[in-house]
């Protein structure tokens, strides 16, 4: 497994890598959700390459930049052990030379839910994806279905600019009660570990409504509401019933939608979501 630092290193690199390649773009400290997209990669791909930079600009001035899990060394061995072909480590300085001043925006589908709660978050994220698949050309990069939302804007981001990489989005892994794996849930304490299961309950209870036959969004979202109001840590955020494709709020009755939430645990900010419809 190569792990690389520089700009001018990897591109030397790409340009002998065999094809098709696979790119997995991670902020690091991984589990196994990271390591499920890794694993699709792997069965698709000649190259799997994995990035791993925790970006700063998609960080607001009072989130968690700062205090955000790192452990280079133990994320290396994960991935020489899942078969990675290629690591590219960059410092920020690589990724935001002085000087730097273009950023990459999409509107409509990165403003409601995460982008309205979390101001020029989707810009971070849309700017650093497009840098990544600017320098790896891949031929398909894989994204996880925990961030919905994020997808979504990566979707439309390579739609709009003609990127002709494949974007795979690979289903939510979740601990054995629940709870939706993510690097942040290392900042909860045991109470707060147990109280953070109830994102899932509220999102089950959302999904077994819907197969007993609800279907208006309005109390799908109540039904969660009432789920979350019966665990004294959790302080809500947002619950959301949203078209799955345009992530606009949805009123009425559905026949599709994505429910999703941001819950704070103590300090701590969890999102999750579960697409619920006919089919
Ligand atoms: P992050 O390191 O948090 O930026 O995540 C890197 C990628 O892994 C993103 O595409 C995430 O959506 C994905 N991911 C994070 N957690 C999970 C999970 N529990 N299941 C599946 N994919 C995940």
């Amino acid at each position: 497994m190569k792990v690389l630092e520089s700009l001018g290193e990897l591109r030397q690199t790409r340009a002998s890598l065999p094809e098709p390649v696979g790119l997995v773009p991670t902020m690091g400290f991984l589990h196994d959700g990271h390591l499920s997209l890794v694993e699709k990669a792997r069965q698709e791909c000649r190259t799997v390459a994995v990035s791993i930079f925790v970006n700063p600009t998609q960080f607001g001035p009072t989130e968690d930049l700062a205090a955000y899990p790192r452990d280079l060394p133990r994320d290396l061995a994960s991935l020489e052990a899942a078969g990675v072909d290629l690591v590219w480590t960059p410092a920020p300085e690589v990724i935001y030379p002085p000087g730097f001043q273009t950023w990459v925006t999409v509107e409509g589908v990165s403003q409601g839910l995460e982008g309205e709660r979390r101001p020029g978050h989707f810009r971070g994220v849309a700017t650093i994806v497009t840098k990544l698949l600017h320098v790896f050309q891949p031929q398909r990069a894989y994204f996880g279905q925990k961030d919905a939302q994020q997808a979504a804007v990566i979707r439309r981001l390579t739609a709009d600019l003609d990127f002709p990489t494949e974007i795979v989005v690979c289903p939510t892994v979740r601990e054995p009660d629940g709870l939706a794996m993510s690097s942040r849930n290392t900042y909860l304490d045991p109470d707060e570990r147990r109280a953070a299961t109830v994102l899932y309950r509220a999102l089950e209870t959302g999904r077994r409504a819907y197969a007993a036959g609800e279907r208006d969004a309005d109390r799908l979202r109540q039904i969660l509401q009432t789920v979350l109001a019966e665990e004294p840590r959790a302080e809500v955020q947002y619950v959301s019933a949203a078209d799955p494709d345009t992530l606009q709020e949805l009123h009425g009755p559905v026949e599709s939608a994505l429910l999703s939430l941001a819950v704070f645990i103590g300090k701590t900010r969890l999102i999750d979501n579960l697409v619920i419809s006919d089919q």
